[in-house]
């Protein structure tokens, strides 16, 4: 299902250069929070109300991760408080309105990275965690582990007091109707495989630069309509849907196998890092070249250190924005949506 390439990019001026505020003597730096809804976004069956309801929810994160770097706080703050709100929105298939497994449950994964230490947290198959994200920090930062799943996660929810909801928390009409549509196509043997009938990309996800320069990944899913019983994608696999290091952050979002395989989120920064390719170019070359070329799709986004970031992605549409210091939203839906460029 490739469709169009696309590569948006944007730049906000570097950190050194950084404008004085009135009256302050130190300057202000500059922040940049980069966000995703998810790639495969199809214009048919999308009404009005719904595009309406998921760039107010876009706008929000943004300006909830937003306040975070105006404050002075870390870009992992930042990464978490966008998602939550994202999360919270039945749009996106993560937290409320995750997609359902071919048995019908939700199966939630979940990653953060922080660029500055290195360390990292995921959590992958959870019922009963309604921030995702905010578990999978915990993990990094209350636990001795990289990665938990399942029950084993809910019981280290459940012993650092985070309240577990009810599985039916999760559960929204349209992503019922997608799964039944999903079943029948299997059945009727439309689809070469299981999960070709199922390509409801909607996971969220943000990277953040903060005003020390330190760059942070996120990404939360509910993986792909019709998946099997304990099936992890990409999102919660550090280096493949997640990863951030001093340099780069990457949050991915479209067929977990194929970003799995690629190592895809830790090839874009390798490529900036060692290859020493722009991050447009290294984004571009795995989202719209290697991952394609494998058979699969799906978007990105990617920030750099020095504030510039890129959104490829090769599908109709990609829920997408990033908002800069002046803490104006900027976002977008389908391929053929200008998403406004920073001043350089
Ligand atoms: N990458 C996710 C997964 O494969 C799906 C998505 O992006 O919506 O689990």
């Amino acid at each position: 299902m490739m469709k169009k390439v696309l590569c948006n990019i944007g730049a906000v001026p570097l950190l050194m250069v950084a404008t004085l505020a009135a009256g302050a003597d130190k300057p202000v730096a500059t922040t940049v929070l980069v966000i995703h809804g998810g790639a495969g976004v199809e214009r048919a069956g999308m009404t009005r109300e719904e595009e309406q309801a998921a760039r107010a929810a876009l706008e929000a994160a943004l300006r909830a991760g937003h306040a975070a770097l105006a404050a002075g706080k870390p870009a992992l703050d930042a990464v978490s408080a966008a998602i939550v709100v994202l999360e919270d929105a039945p749009q996106f298939n993560a937290g409320r309105g995750a997609v359902f497994t071919h048995d019908g449950t939700n199966e939630l994964d979940a990653a953060i990275m922080d660029g500055k230490t290195g360390r990292a947290g995921a959590i992958a198959g959870v019922h009963r965690i309604r921030n995702p994200i905010a578990l999978a920090r915990a993990v990094m930062e209350k636990s001795a582990h990289v990665m938990m799943t399942g029950d084993g996660a809910e019981a280290f929810a459940k012993s650092i007091g985070m309240p577990l909801v009810d599985p039916s928390y999760f559960r929204t009409e349209k992503r019922w109707q997608q799964l039944q549509k999903a079943l029948k196509e299997e059945t009727d043997k439309k689809a070469h495989t299981d999960i070709e009938t199922a390509k409801h990309f909607g996971t969220v996800g943000a990277v953040a630069l903060d005003a020390k320069g330190d760059l942070a990944a996120g990404t939360s899913t509910g993986g792909m309509t019709n998946k099997r019983y304990g099936r992890v994608g990409d999102a919660p696999i550090i280096g493949a849907g997640t990863y951030a290091n001093a340099r780069c952050a990457v949050s991915g979002t479209g067929w977990g196998e194929f970003y799995i395989r690629a190592v895809a989120a830790h090839d874009i920064c390798a490529r900036v890092q060692y290859g020493k390719q722009n991050i447009r170019d290294a984004a571009d070359a795995v989202i719209n070249q290697e991952i394609p070329k494998a058979g699969g799709d799906g978007g990105a986004i990617a920030l750099t250190s020095d504030g510039r970031f890129a959104l490829p992605f090769n599908t109709e549409g990609m829920y997408r924005g990033w908002i800069g210091s002046d803490g104006v939203p900027h976002v977008a839906i389908y391929a053929d949506d200008e998403l406004a460029e920073p001043v350089k």
